[in-house]
């Protein structure tokens, strides 16, 4: 019997920590699969895909800068996915056909569980209005969140992105620029790409005071984490364990086994990563 295959796509692919995160779950879990990287061409994401699908692949991952276009391709989309449009996995149909999830908000909520237990009803504000902020609203209102404030630095689309929320049935969402944010906040989600290059999103000190600080960019200390420490946050955490969480719950939809995060976590986080 030949190994289950799947893949994470995207481009660039080389520095995709996830097949060693699925290798350890499969570890874990005693499951018989393969995992691998494929650099799909910017123009070439469906012929990919269906490469992959169409031969031994049976699931998917899909990063930047393909979420949008995996929302388009599979037929089907989970109400997730759907509020997001934007896909990180891809999933068998049993009857016919694929599915596309988005677990990138489950998995922000997840860690945010861990590092902040028992904690809901929270103030939050969410930095950026791009795809990975539209994958996390609608579970952060579901779950944590008591009232939540959006601000980017492009404000319409923050507005954009609370209209959007506010049309769908959610309430207590408010949409921001950075200038002029004030504070009180509990909870501060970067999920600018600011820090891929090293910056940090310019908000005032103020939005950072008393507040637990989510760097989505993973590495450690982060430009983002080194900044909200100086500026009055009470702690601070970077995004390795939504990264964690977010293939677990993929791994949950492909192979039907919840694999435990924590532990794989730990050791990338030991590692360096
Ligand atoms: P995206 O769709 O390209 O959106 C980028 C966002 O960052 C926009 O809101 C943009 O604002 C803002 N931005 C970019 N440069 C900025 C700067 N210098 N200052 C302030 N804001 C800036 O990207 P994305 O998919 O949302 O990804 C955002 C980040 O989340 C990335 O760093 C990604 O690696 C991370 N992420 C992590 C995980 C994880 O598992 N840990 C999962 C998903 C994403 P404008 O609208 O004004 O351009």
């Amino acid at each position: 019997m030949s190994t289950d295959r799947y893949a994470v796509v995207g481009n660039p692919i080389a520095h995709s920590l996830s097949p060693d995160i699925h290798a350890a779950f499969a570890a874990q879990t005693g499951e018989s699969m393969s995992y691998e990287r494929i650099e799909a061409p910017l123009d070439g994401f469906v012929r990919t895909v269906e490469e992959f699908l169409g031969g031994s692949g049976r699931g998917l991952n899909v990063t930047l800068p393909f979420k949008g276009e995996a929302a388009e391709w599979v037929g089907k989309l989970d109400p997730g996915a759907a509020f997001a449009q934007a896909v990180n996995t891809i999933v068998e149909d049993p009857a016919g056909g694929y599915v596309g999830f988005n677990t990138d908000g489950p998995g922000l909520v997840m860690d945010i569980e861990r590092l902040l237990p028992g904690r809901t009803g929270l103030s939050v504000l969410l930095l950026g209005a791009g795809g990975a902020a539209r994958g996390v609203v609608a579970p952060l209102l579901e779950r944590i969140a008591r009232s939540l404030t959006i601000a980017n630095r492009t404000e319409e689309k923050a507005q954009a992105l609370a209209e959007k929320l506010d049309d769908a049935g959610y309430g207590a969402v408010e949409a921001a620029g950075f200038d002029g944010l004030g504070g009180g906040y509990d909870l501060v989600v970067n999920a600018t790409s600011a820090g891929l290059a090293g910056g940090v999103p310019a908000i005032p000190a103020s939005a950072v005071v008393g507040a637990f600080c989510y760097d989505m960019v993973y590495g450690g200390e982060t430009a983002f984490i080194r900044w909200a420490r100086n500026a009055g946050a009470v702690d601070c955490a970077d995004g390795l364990g939504m990264l964690v969480g977010q293939a677990a719950l993929a791994f949950e939809l492909w192979r039907g086994v919840l694999p435990e995060v924590e532990p794989v976590r730990r050791a990338l986080a030991a590692a360096g990563s």
